[in-house]
């Protein structure tokens, strides 16, 4: 499985963000704390970032990769700063091409996003290509043909509603031998970030200067128990503010499973993706 996050609020360099956690992205290329499926994520990395002052649409630097080998990378990243960056390191689902296109995050417009978890790519297609004017997959990787479907939910759709369309559709889909698929979703226009959760774990740090989304906490102020699951779904439907935490001190939130995430500067909102 692959580790993403994705920040909005007062502009981070993307190193503040990537780099310098102690169980930060780059890290978490290495030794992820709580990735449930694999062990590392050596396949390559992607970082998106918005600069309104220059143009709507996101940059992407993106490599096929293990982040860790990219010198000049962590050697740029101390010097680019943004108000929203999403971004990801990646560990193939087996038989998906390794190779830039296929590593989030993918981009459409002012999109960026990433994918966590693995769907049938022969099913997904299919359904892509009973959408009319559905836009081509820029790889056959099972994520960038989930991106595709979601371009296409996002011109009829609020964004919101588009996320958790594709990952309910998706959803009905097992693998051959009968796997569910896994499907976290990171998404982003610059203004609001929109992610779920299914199967795979999140959680969101929110304050005054921001909201941090990501797989996994990127420091120790966590007691790192995956205490997700034991929260209850009252407090995850509720429409939480961006204080809400797990009940220590950490300011982290685990977001419980097959759970849609909205979060915008002000506040941050669960609600359950199933009843
Ligand atoms: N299936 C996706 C890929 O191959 C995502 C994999 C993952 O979450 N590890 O890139």
């Amino acid at each position: 499985m692959c580790r993403h996050l994705a920040w909005l609020g007062a502009p981070r360099t993307l190193a503040a963000l990537t780099v310098d956690p102690p169980f930060g992205l780059l890290r978490q290329s290495w030794a992820p704390r709580r990735m449930r499926h694999g062990t590392i994520n050596a396949d390559g990395f992607g970082v998106g970032w918005y600069t309104p002052a220059l143009r709507p649409e996101p940059a992407r630097y993106r490599r096929a990769v293990p982040m860790w080998t990219d010198a000049s990378y962590e050697s740029i990243a101390g010097t680019i700063s943004s108000s929203c960056v999403l971004a990801a390191v990646r560990s193939a689902t087996v038989g998906m091409p390794v190779e830039e296109t296929a590593t989030a995050p993918f981009t459409h417009g002012t999109l960026l996003m990433s994918h966590n978890g693995r769907v049938n790519a022969e099913a997904a297609m299919s359904e892509l290509l009973a959408r009319p004017g559905a836009p081509v997959p820029d790889s056959r990787c099972d994520s960038a043909i989930v991106a595709a479907l979601l371009w296409e939910s996002t011109s009829r759709l609020p964004l919101p509603k588009a996320v958790a369309d594709v990952v309910l559709t998706l959803s009905e889909l097992t693998e051959p031998d009968g796997t569910p698929a896994r499907l976290n979703l990171l998404v982003t226009d610059g203004t609001q970030i929109v992610a779920t959760t299914w199967r795979d774990t999140l959680s969101y740090r929110a304050g005054p200067d921001g909201v941090l989304v990501a797989s996994e906490p990127d420091d120790d102020d966590s007691d790192d128990s995956d205490s997700a699951s034991d929260d209850s779904d009252d407090k995850g439907d509720s429409d939480d503010s961006g204080n809400s935490n797990n009940g220590d001190s950490s300011g982290w939130f685990d977001v419980p499973d097959l759970h849609l995430l909205v979060a915008d500067t002000r506040k941050v909102t669960l609600s359950s993706l199933i009843s």
